[in-house]
């Protein structure tokens, strides 16, 4: 699938706010998210410059009937439109961008005001799964903990490496999170003691959303693959690094990471991310056959994550891109099915932390002051760690001959809940 007429940089909204520079959510974009009003149920809406428009009342008005006589924007959740046949993600995206379109719209089109609606979990999470993608961070961690001479595992450059999280524990953005207990035990501590992370750290990403599922014991190409994403959020892997490091062998991170995922509100679709595609970097070892890739599958895809103290303004910590990702989503997603793992509609993928190759384009607290040694100034004071009241907002952008935008995804950090009183 290429550029069509949705991807026009000409096209224009009657709803003025959507054609003003600097929004996340011209036309050119229709991301898909649940929002509520005060007394109304969770409906299913797409973003449009300052507004909403609501696909829920469209689809009961007979407007709007992506699946003809049966309803799916009445679930509160994107699940069941996402579960349609992908040629109707497309005929959709195309109704909703004429219906708001300067010239041919519908102008009484029922829209809600993005300040007075609460915005929700855009999809049921039916399973999560976490990827470690970018070879920058990848080597950076295996620096700091295994061996500055063998960062990269023998394993990194022959497949893309995840581990199951818990969809259980992902929540919308601005959902406040805890900061976990756990067990710690320091490099000279005899032995653990259970207690509040003193090392809380977060983890930027993009999440891919899948849309079309695979059958058990099928696996999918890249191309399918790719296809079958319905969309992408941001993605807040919020991890506890003391606990992570006590934990983490044989098996992988665990209570680590598995207390609190955030993701952004509006997921932006495949289609609107078209014109932003690009490769990923060159291969350093050539990947074994099932893990080819045709097609351009990462995306230019700018990323910034603030830190703002209770009470403080926010500081810009990391300017980062998708595109320097080793692995994309796509080949993820093809790497998960090839056991013959059925991938489901609701399926959520974690990039992994988002790190590029030059000062100030780390995704995490971690690399940022290599494990607390080089502490950060923010407003009022430094960081090694979060801190209880510290909020962190990821946005990310993409720009060609127009931009789109995510939104935000945001959270802040409450003091650990006393374990001896809960
Ligand atoms: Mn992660």
């Amino acid at each position: 699938m290429g550029r069509n007429e949705t991807h026009d940089p000409a096209r224009k909204s009657w709803v003025e706010s959507a054609n003003a520079a600097g929004t996340d959510f011209p036309i050119q974009n229709l991301p898909y998210g649940v929002f509520s009003t005060p007394g109304s149920d969770h409906r299913v809406g797409v973003a449009i410059g300052e507004m909403i428009l609501d696909l829920t009342a469209l689809e009961s008005a007979g407007t709007l009937r992506p699946a003809g006589s049966r309803t799916v924007f009445a679930a509160g959740a994107l699940n069941p439109f996402m579960a349609l046949p992908q040629t109707v993600w497309a005929e959709t995206r195309a109704a909703i961008a004429r219906l708001l379109d300067a010239g041919e719209g519908d102008r009484s089109a029922p829209l809600v005001r993005q300040a007075e609606a609460t915005l929700h979990l855009p999809f049921f999470v039916r399973s999560y799964t976490d990827f470690y993608a970018s070879k920058e961070h990848a080597t950076n961690v295996g620096t700091m903990f295994r061996d500055p001479d063998n960062a990269l595992m023998p394993n990194w450059l022959h497949m893309p490496i995840g581990y199951n999280g818990r969809a259980s524990t992902v929540v919308a953005s601005g959902t406040p999170i805890h900061r976990p207990n756990g067990q710690l035990k320091g490099p000279d501590d005899a032995t653990p003691r259970f207690g509040p992370c003193e090392k809380l750290d977060f983890e930027l990403e993009l999440g891919a959303v899948v849309g079309t599922p695979t059958t058990m014991g099928h696996p999918i190409s890249a191309a399918e693959a790719y296809d079958s994403i319905f969309g992408y959020v941001l993605l807040n892997d919020w991890s506890a690094r003391d606990i992570q490091v006590w934990e983490y062998q044989p098996l992988g991170p665990f209570q680590s990471k598995s207390f609190a995922t955030s993701i952004s509100p509006w997921v932006v679709t495949r289609e609107a991310l078209e014109p932003f595609r690009t490769p990923a970097p060159e291969r350093e070892k050539p990947l074994l056959p099932y893990l080819y890739e045709d097609g351009p599958n990462n995306f230019d895809l700018a990323l910034e994550v603030e830190l703002a103290p209770a009470g403080g303004g926010p500081t810009v910590i990391s300017r980062t891109n998708h595109k320097f990702m080793y692995y994309s989503s796509a080949l993820q997603f093809v790497h998960h099915a090839s056991s013959g793992c059925a991938m489901e509609t609701g399926d959520l993928l974690g990039s992994g932390t988002i790190s590029g190759p030059g000062p100030g384009t780390l995704g995490s607290l971690l690399e940022i002051t290599w494990n607390g040694r080089d502490p950060i100034s923010v407003a009022g004071g430094t960081r090694r760690f979060l801190e209880d009241g510290d909020g962190v907002r990821f946005t990310g952008r993409c720009t060609g001959d127009y931009e789109i935008g995510f939104g935000a995804c945001e959270g802040t950090i409450l003091p650990a809940v006393d374990f001896g009183r809960a």
